[in-house]
């Protein structure tokens, strides 16, 4: 193919190459990073066009948009992933939908998933989102609610927790975004040693455009980049 969308290899082979490096120096193998597309505000045409390339799955932030995508085969068979907060009303649209929903940010939120799942005779997998910086602009589940909350969905039987997720602070150095991904390695590792039978701790979702190699450096089995593959987001300025 020709046109329109050709940087978009050129930036996926790029980061690959960056995920690949960032992983050696670690002492990991690249294969076991996953990558994932945060594709919100792109068009289904580009998002397409991304899908035949060397990512592993989507993730998107507006139910609508996931919704949409999925309907028209943009991401020509990769899963789909929720990555953004999910209201409790939009559920429905979600719960068997997203192969993953890695923003479970609340005890509503899941109990409205159990229901939804249960109703549907359908086991959904989630990550539990951590607040790691303790932000109070963040949704996400602050470090010391995280044990009685993975306790809590341990007791949902159609909910299995596969792993932890998180979006630290725009860090202001290398040091301290480290830190923070220093931080959620070892919750995850904590976590893991829980031993909940439908809980298994197997992906850490961590680093975007800026700083997935710090990400990985710290351990993160999945990261979310959109920029760096798409380009900047144009936003319509609001009426
Ligand atoms: C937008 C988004 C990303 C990707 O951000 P970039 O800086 O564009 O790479 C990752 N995770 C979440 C939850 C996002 O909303």
């Amino acid at each position: 193919m020709n046109g329109e969308f050709d940087f978009l290899k050129e930036n996926v082979e790029r980061i690959r190459e960056e995920m690949t490096r960032a992983a050696q120096t670690a002492g990991r193998r690249p294969e076991e990073i996953l990558l994932c597309a945060a594709c919100k505000t792109r068009t289904v045409e580009m998002v397409r066009a991304s899908a035949a390339l060397d990512i592993d799955l989507f993730g998107e932030n507006h139910v609508q948009e996931l919704v949409e995508k999925i309907d028209a085969g943009a991401y020509l068979g990769k899963p789909g992933h929720m990555i953004g907060h999910l209201q409790t009303n939009k559920v429905k649209q979600v719960v068997g939908r997203a192969s993953l929903i890695q923003s479970l940010d609340s005890p509503r939120l899941l109990l409205a998933l159990e229901k939804e799942a249960a109703k549907r005779s359908l086991i959904q997998d989630v990550l539990v989102e951590v607040n790691i910086g303790r932000e109070e602009s963040k949704t996400g589940i602050s470090p010391e609610e995280l044990w009685p909350f993975l306790e809590q969905a341990a007791a949902q039987p159609h909910i299995r927790v596969k792993g932890l997720m998180a979006i630290p602070p725009a860090a202001l150095d290398e040091k301290e975004s480290r830190g923070y991904f220093a931080a959620m390695r070892k919750l995850f590792e904590q976590a893991d040693t829980l031993g909940y039978p439908n809980q298994s701790m197997e992906i850490l979702s961590m680093g975007m455009s800026d700083d997935f190699s710090n990400a990985i450096l710290e351990g993160a089995t999945l990261v979310r980049v959109g920029t760096a593959i798409y380009g900047p987001r144009y936003y319509p300025p609001k009426k």
